[in-house]
């Protein structure tokens, strides 16, 4: 028996399809909306086997017929675009999607009386932090148009609750990496400006080196610190967020991450001891915009929600992404 009926957008994604298979796994049966610009369509293939609709959450006519062809329990909210320095460059092009997007769906819930959305938002939209670890009341004060778009939403959301009932989890996530622990899922972007994926990259020898962006921040070793959380307990994360919403949980919003930070050296090391490998290292200026030090406190996500990362270790966190790029390099090379 199905416990409910889910539209996942941007289950094609990085984080999204994870959250497709933990959905799955607990008897959710699930539609996924992608435009597959970034999202890639054999792996729903052949790890998810749910139906895919392509298209984009500006498509209003298909967000309504889609709507009306099947009844949904809730939405969760994952098609957005996410990479800083583009939304810098091309900001209309994220106020569009991610909040223009985002206003059409939720005007099509609105319309067909969906009223659960769980909603990927950023600690981007904090800004830079005042204190660490951060906790969710935290000032929001977005330094790029990307963190922007994601409160925006945010704040659509709380008035979309007050005005028609449409009640929503909102999680910030911190540094969302690792890969599927069975190797079914992984990270593949493409462009890619993740610090991990590069580093593994390097490894491989696709790429010469990993360039360190900026060694004179205000750190032990002076690299910017990040909180890596795994995307398995990203996903785990928000199935127990729907599930408090089906349960007639309010309008919340959570952070999620390890709490524990690792500095850009410190990722690169235990790379290094994982894969075995050398990775060249080449240190480079500051990247606009990154902030020292980025580490969430995820007490109230522990707290409301019952969510416990199952895999906190940095190790194991590299672990699951090097046997995800190993296999994923093999099955694009033949
Ligand atoms: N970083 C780096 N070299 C790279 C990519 C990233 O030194 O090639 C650093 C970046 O400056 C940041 C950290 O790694 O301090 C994590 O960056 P990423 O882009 O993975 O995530 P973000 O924190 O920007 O969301």
């Amino acid at each position: 028996m199905t416990r409910g009926t889910v539209l996942v957008t941007g289950g094609a994604g990085y984080i999204g399809s994870h959250a497709v298979l933990a959905l799955q796994q607990v008897g959710f049966e699930v539609v996924i909306l992608d435009n597959l610009v970034y999202g890639h369509a054999d792996l729903v293939k052949s790890a998810l086997k749910v139906e895919l609709v392509q298209g984009d959450t500006n498509d209003r006519a298909l967000l309504d017929s889609l709507f009306t062809s099947r009844s949904f329990d809730a939405v969760m909210h994952f098609a957005a675009y996410a990479y800083v320095g583009e939304s810098v460059s091309d900001p209309a092009k994220y106020y569009r999607n991610n909040v223009v997007g985002t206003l059409t769906l939720l005007e099509a819930m609105v319309a067909a009386g969906i009223q659960s959305f769980v909603f990927s938002s950023t600690c981007a939209t904090y800004g830079v932090p005042q204190q660490v670890p951060i906790p969710e009341e935290h000032p929001q004060s977005p330094i790029n148009p990307y963190g922007m778009s994601k409160l925006m939403v945010e704040q659509m959301l709380n008035d979309f609750d007050h005005a028609y009932g449409l009640r929503s989890v909102r999680f910030r996530y911190f540094n969302a990496a690792g890969a599927e622990p069975q190797g079914r899922l992984g990270e593949d972007h493409q462009p890619e400006t993740h610090l991990i994926p590069l580093v593994l990259q390097t490894a491989l020898g696709h790429r010469d080196s990993i360039s360190v962006f900026g060694t004179d921040y205000e750190t032990p070793d002076g690299t910017c610190i990040r909180d890596y959380i795994h995307v398995t307990d990203l996903a785990q994360a928000h199935v127990q967020g729907l599930e408090y919403l089906l349960r007639g949980g309010k309008t919340e919003v959570f952070n999620l991450g390890n709490g524990q930070g690792y500095s850009v050296r410190e990722v690169i090391d235990a790379a290094q001891a994982v894969t075995g490998r050398e990775i060249k290292v080449v240190e480079a200026e500051r990247r606009p915009g990154d902030p020292a030090m980025l580490v969430g406190s995820s007490e109230k996500a522990r707290r409301t929600l019952g969510w416990q990362p199952q895999y906190p270790e940095l190790a194991v966190i590299l672990q699951h992404a090097w046997q995800w790029h190993l296999q994923r390099h093999s099955v694009n090379e033949h």
